[in-house]
């Protein structure tokens, strides 16, 4: 569960978030839409704590992200990120990456983690690629990867900033496929896309933000079939 309320975030003079209120239920589904430079990326990295925060708060699963005593790295291990470069360790094969995190932590044991890491594989669809290293990799493999490497802490929340933006289009599928997976099993997700497709079939809510703001936020069949707000329509009319 995250709760989000007047969060603003400024770089120097540059206020990039200007008051954001957002809830999000546990299970939820939660895309986020917007223009290039809208704070979408900013919004997500708030979330756990990539960014300081210059006001408002931030509470995920309890734990408010404003308070200087919170344990961030704590909270970390309940939330997975994926962004759109996978950065996974070169030097490393597939299974070994998605070890790494849970056995440094301590969380695991080797056996353990490789265990969870193989079924985590197997679950986004890479059983076969386990020993593979990340060069002989297609961009879509190492984007699921990277996306078991996040899961293998067992997060509560999974945040994801352009998963496929960086991807050959016919490997756009197989990661979308995946996150379609996550979401049918229940899990918390906000998803930073540019798939509109994906935004309106899979999310429970989309939020569409504009210059720092939550311009808008509806249900996919209100958001992108009776959109209220000028600037909604403006950008769906672009997107679409
Ligand atoms: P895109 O769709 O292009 O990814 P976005 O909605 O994710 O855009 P952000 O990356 O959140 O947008 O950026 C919002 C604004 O904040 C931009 O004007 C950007 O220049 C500025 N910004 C982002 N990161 C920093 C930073 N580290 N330092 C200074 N300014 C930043
Ligand atoms: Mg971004």
């Amino acid at each position: 569960k995250i709760q989000v309320s007047g969060l603003k975030k400024a770089y120097g003079d540059n206020e990039v978030l200007k008051g954001i209120d957002v809830d999000i239920a546990n299970g939820e589904v939660v895309c986020v839409i917007g223009p290039s430079g809208s704070g979408k990326s900013t919004f997500l990295r708030c979330l756990n704590k990539l960014e300081d925060i210059t006001d408002g708060t931030v509470i995920v699963d309890g734990y408010d992200l404003t308070d200087k005593k919170v344990d961030i790295d704590k909270v970390r291990q309940h939330i997975g990120m994926v962004f759109q470069h996978f950065n996974l360790f070169p030097h490393m094969t597939a299974l070994e990456n998605v070890m790494l995190a849970p056995v440094q932590t301590k969380r695991a044991t080797k056996e353990e983690a490789r265990a969870t890491g193989l079924r985590l594989l197997e679950q986004v669809g890479l059983g076969e690629k386990a020993n593979a290293k990340p060069a002989n990799l297609s961009g879509g493999q190492k984007q699921r990867v990277a996306i078991a490497r996040a899961l293998a802490m067992n997060p509560d929340i999974m945040l994801f900033d352009e998963a496929t933006s960086a991807l050959d289009p016919e490997m756009v599928g197989e990661v979308l496929q995946v996150l379609r997976d996550l979401a049918d099993q229940g899990m918390t997700m906000v998803v930073v896309t540019h798939e509109m497709g994906f935004a309106r079939e899979v999310s429970d809510r989309v939020i569409f933000m504009a210059d720092g703001f939550v311009v808008e936020e509806g249900t996919p069949a209100e958001l992108f079939g009776n959109p209220q707000n000028p600037r909604t329509q403006d950008f769906l009319k672009k997107v679409l």
